[in-house]
């Protein structure tokens, strides 16, 4: 009997469409699920005629597959996860490779790689990023693990991920739980990206007074650019037009201002905070959909706290450029916090991850797929330890030519009344980053003033404590 050459266990929307994206490039598969009527239906509506063999056990599933076996788990991430893994552990046979493909913590990847590979088998911790449509059509692969597991995936990963003109979207990442970490640090700046938009919107729509069809053509426009072309900014133009069929109102204006979130991008707040390292644009995207699921709380504030209600008043033309550049002036400081995160905590995991690589593997297939992933790619290749993405030639000239605009536009927020926190958190960082001197010289006097807590000099060396006395 022949056997088939991938395996994969969980058919919810990833796994149905992973699954056939593998078969549909040449690889027969085998499908499991713990629920059989997910396999049913998939079988009759989705791999009619197709080489797919569905199995009801996981015996059968396991006994499908050709050796070394090659299973991908799409299932929930968490306990899910370590419920497949223990029970298909007993069916397996030493080198078969074991694939996690969900958004798991990447300290899960860890333990679980120590669990499996002084055992015998191959462990694979794979950041999937491109939702339904890319996991179907080509998605961006984030693979982690042993080398060695990745040889025997290579040639289906090259197939199945996204293709842009640089290659396949999917490169081996690093050992351990560094895929799962990379696609983490992914969808924070997904968080990022996805605010700074919003915020972009709200500006232009309440300050410069845009309606929808000026919305579509504004962001429709700026998706023609090379600094803003990607996929977010062409979905973001596509839904302002979208007009719902009961009301005949743009469908945008009735949706609930309560963004929901699922916990990779509080994950990337956390694991930065623990890493010391500072991602605020991230962070205040994170916060943005936490203050907007505050709905209750804030209908009643806005009856009671008052504040700047009009419009801008100058050129509404040259208003909607100076939005353009502060957002691409915060959107490439939201990246150099990305990649200052991957950075730490691969010196600090000993990963050896290749920022460029990352960013070239981002360029197609992720809901971050941009043009601008290019220069990211670029930057590192000219020089692979750059401190920080603002110290790129390019980015720095970006900005230096367009700060203005992104001051302006902030003043205008402000006195408008209207929220930009990633806006801000962007440029503080900038701020921040370039100035030579902090005045945390004066939060080191009051640590040592309470806390003797000591503080170095910038005239001599040492460590200095000072009795504190009111000075009158
Ligand atoms: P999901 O809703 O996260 O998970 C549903 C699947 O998990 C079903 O097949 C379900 O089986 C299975 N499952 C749950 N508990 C189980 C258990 N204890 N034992 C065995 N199977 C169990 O599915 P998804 O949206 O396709 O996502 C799969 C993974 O990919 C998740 O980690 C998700 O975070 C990640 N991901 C999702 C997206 C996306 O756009 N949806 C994008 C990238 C990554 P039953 O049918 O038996 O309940």
């Amino acid at each position: 009997m022949t056997q088939q050459s991938f395996g994969v266990i969980g058919l919810a929307v990833m796994g149905e469409n992973i699954a056939l994206n593998v078969e549909r490039n040449g690889f027969p598969i085998a499908v499991y699920n713990r629920s059989r009527d997910k396999t049913d239906k998939f079988m009759a509506e989705r791999a009619n005629g197709r080489n797919v063999k569905a199995a009801f056990t996981l015996e059968e599933f396991v006994a499908a597959l050709e050796r070394p076996r090659r299973i991908l788990i799409m299932v929930q991430a968490g306990k899910p996860v370590d419920a497949v893994i223990s029970q298909l552990r007993p069916l397996l046979d030493e080198g078969d490779i074991i694939i996690d493909g969900g958004n798991s913590w990447f300290e899960d990847t860890d333990r679980r790689t120590q669990e499996l590979e002084p055992a015998g088998f191959r462990f694979i911790g794979m950041g999937v990023s491109g939702g339904e449509e890319g996991a179907l059509n080509g998605p961006s692969l984030m693979p982690g693990g042993t080398q060695s597991s990745y040889q025997y995936l290579e040639p289906i990963f090259t197939k199945i991920a996204a293709q842009v003109d640089d290659g396949a979207c999917v490169t081996y990442v690093g050992p351990g739980g560094s895929g799962h970490y990379v696609k983490m640090v992914h969808n924070g700046i997904e968080y990022g990206d996805m605010q700074l938009i919003a915020e972009a919107y709200d500006l232009l729509k309440n300050a410069a007074g845009l309606d929808h069809n000026q919305l579509h053509q504004v962001f429709s426009e700026w998706n023609t650019t090379d600094e803003l072309n990607s996929f977010l900014i062409e979905i973001t133009a596509n839904i302002f037009p979208y007009v719902d069929q009961d009301t005949h109102l743009p469908l945008v204006d009735l949706i609930v201002d309560s963004a929901g979130q699922k916990g990779t991008g509080r994950w990337t707040v956390q694991t930065a905070l623990e890493l010391g390292v500072a991602i605020p644009t991230i962070t205040a995207a994170v916060n943005g959909r936490i203050m907007s699921s505050y709905k209750q709380e804030r209908i009643a504030a806005s009856k009671i706290l008052t504040g700047p209600t009009g419009k801008y008043e100058g050129d509404s033309k040259e208003f909607i450029n100076k939005v353009r550049d502060a957002l691409y002036c915060s959107k490439i400081c939201s990246y150099a916090q990305g990649m200052a995160l991957l950075s730490r905590a691969s010196q600090t995991y000993n990963w050896n991850l290749k920022l460029g690589e990352l960013a070239r593997i981002w360029k197609g297939g992720c809901i971050i797929r941009a043009g601008f992933l290019n220069k990211i790619k670029n930057a590192f290749g000219e020089n692979s330890s750059l401190p920080n993405l603002l110290l790129a030639p390019e980015f720095k000239q970006t900005i230096l030519d367009r700060q203005n605009a992104w001051r302006d536009v902030l003043v205008t927020a402000a006195k408008l009344g209207i929220p930009v926190p990633a806006f801000s958190a962007s440029l503080d960082y900038f701020d921040s980053y370039r100035r030579d001197r902090l005045p945390q010289n004066l939060t080191q006097a009051q640590r040592d003033y309470f806390g003797a807590h000591t503080y170095e000099r910038v005239d001599k060396p040492g460590v200095f404590h000072t009795e504190w006395v009111p000075i009158t």
